[in-house]
């Protein structure tokens, strides 16, 4: 597994609203299924980045690879899709 630091994290603008996200930010993570799934989601629109498995740990674990995955949705054209 990579060595991720949550100090390396940068997010690309929300490809939807154009927010500039803030990766220090709990709020900005969101977990489902007890824990099990995390993703990134916009603090404007609520938009949904991709589900990492979060191996029931703290955000700070898991966010890198939730941020990662947000950046290659950002890469995306919006589709109204925000799964
Ligand atoms: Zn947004």
């Amino acid at each position: 597994m990579a060595d991720i630091q949550v100090g390396k994290m940068t997010a690309r603008p929300c490809p939807f609203c154009g927010w500039e996200p803030d990766v220090y930010q709990p709020a900005n993570y969101e977990t489902d299924q007890g824990t099990k799934w995390g993703r990134f989601i916009c603090g404007r629109c609520l938009a949904k980045g991709p589900e990492v498995r979060t191996g029931y740990k703290d955000w700070r674990v898991w966010g890198p690879e939730a941020v990662a995955e947000w950046n290659s949705r950002s890469g995306d054209k919006p589709t109204g899709d925000t799964k």
